[in-house]
């Protein structure tokens, strides 16, 4: 089989360890929980070939060293102690080749929700972590909306019809919050509709595509008209610059 394949494996209530396989071999990207990972190796007959982990938090970490334990792979991460399992360090336009797999991946760092957020790009795939969600975008636990806006800028530069892993199953709450924010965005109810008939057959409502966040996501959206009247409505101003508009509706989001 050339083709590889990815599956979402639901870990805690609405992470996903996104799996890269083929007939052989499986990549887990942030396994926060070893179980369920472990669980479908061995349903499937697959074997670990490597772990890559987007950021710290023990979601998206939490699993690697019981993993490890029974299969030894190289394990791709930031720079970032925090995650002491981590073999292979990246740092920004870093390239490597998945192994047993054959796709190149670029690192791209892009701090905000935390400071050494990774995603990895290749294959037509982007897998995000908690920094870029289907119509949301991660909290600020670690960084400013400037370093925010910047990293959804970057990813959104990528080509409109990669495919978008996101770390958790957020998607309906962000638009009904994406609703709010932007009301004039008739491209909202609409995908509204089809993301709650996939959750209502039990579903995964991703992976987005960057085509769709362009055209859904109010923090991808921080320049377009509608979202910078809410915004600045709420603040009670007229905010005139994409950086404070994202900070505005992140605070609001929050409080949503
Ligand atoms: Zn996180």
């Amino acid at each position: 089989m050339a083709a590889h394949e990815v599956v979402a494996l639901r870990a805690f209530s609405d992470n996903y360890i996104w799996t890269i396989r083929d007939r052989s071999h499986a990549v887990v990207v942030d396994p926060g929980e070893a179980q369920p990972v472990i669980d479908y190796l061995e349903r499937e007959k697959l074997t670990l070939a490597a772990i890559l982990n987007t950021h710290h938090h023990a979601d998206h970490v939490g699993g690697n060293a019981a993993l490890l334990a029974r299969c030894p792979v190289p394990v791709f991460g930031p720079h970032d102690e925090r995650i002491p399992e981590v073999s292979i360090r990246l740092a920004d336009g870093q390239h490597f080749r998945l192994p047993h797999f054959d796709i190149e991946m670029e690192t791209l760092e892009i701090p905000a929700h935390t400071r050494s957020h990774i995603a990895f790009v290749g294959g037509g795939m982007l897998f995000c972590g908690d920094t870029l969600f289907a119509a949301g975008c991660g909290r600020l636990f670690e960084g400013t909306p400037r370093q925010m806006h910047d990293s959804l800028t970057r990813l959104a530069r990528l080509p409109d019809d990669t495919l978008v892993y996101c770390g958790h199953e957020y998607t309906l709450s962000n638009l009904k919050f994406a609703r709010a924010a932007e009301p004039d965005n008739d491209q909202l109810p609409l995908l509204e509709a089809r993301m709650q008939a996939l959750r209502d057959a039990g579903k995964p409502t991703l992976p987005s595509t960057i085509a769709q966040e362009k055209a859904t996501n109010p923090f991808v959206r921080v320049g377009a008209p509608g979202v910078i009247r809410s915004a600045s409505a709420r603040a009670g101003k007229t905010l005139g610059d994409p950086v404070s508009v994202l900070a505005e509706i992140r605070n609001w989001k929050n409080e949503f």
